[in-house]
């Protein structure tokens, strides 16, 4: 498994426990949104991880997301409905999803890639090797066991939900 794919755990699991003032589906392609960067720099750069991969170009990655989303907040309601995942949103909550999806993705790059400069412009790693690579992995497996957790409790929610209220959540 590709290391990109390991961010989706503790992303689902943190997008499904804070869902209430997230947007999920904003805050977990978040993860998809700052990794374009080191897709076009892999064949023309390296290090691969660039601007994108600091909290402050990376606040502007993920505003940007959460703007370019905003559109398709319809089609993301459809997507959480055949999940059965209560979702509600806002142009803000879109926004800030977006931001802070791309900062914990940011973060946990920081601990397991050399080349993140997540305090840029300052130079300071203090994140680098915090765990090491193997123990990222296993902490980023854990979330996505804990996420299915949380995913079977807010499936239960979303039915009790529908049971109170059939006419908003029909579909
Ligand atoms: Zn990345």
């Amino acid at each position: 498994m590709p290391f990109p794919t390991y961010h989706f755990g503790p992303s689902t699991f943190f997008g499904l426990t804070l869902r209430k003032w997230l947007d999920v589906p904003v805050f977990i392609l978040a993860n998809v949104a700052v990794d374009i960067e080191v897709l076009f720099n892999y064949n023309h750069h390296w290090p691969v991880h660039g601007y994108a991969h600091t909290l402050l170009g990376g606040a502007v990655v993920g505003a940007i997301w959460g703007i370019a989303a905003y559109p398709l907040r319809h089609f993301f309601e459809k997507m959480m409905r055949i999940l059965r995942i209560p979702y509600q949103t806002s142009f803000w909550t879109m926004v800030t999803s977006g931001v802070l999806g791309v900062w914990l993705h940011v973060v946990i790059d920081a601990i397991y890639h050399w080349d993140v400069r997540i305090f840029w412009p300052g130079k300071a790693k203090p994140l680098w090797q915090l765990l090491s690579q193997e123990q990222v992995k296993i902490v980023c497996l854990g979330f996505f066991i804990a996420a299915a957790v949380i995913y079977a409790f807010a499936v239960t929610s979303y039915m009790k939900q529908k049971k109170a209220n059939p006419d908003k959540t029909q579909g």
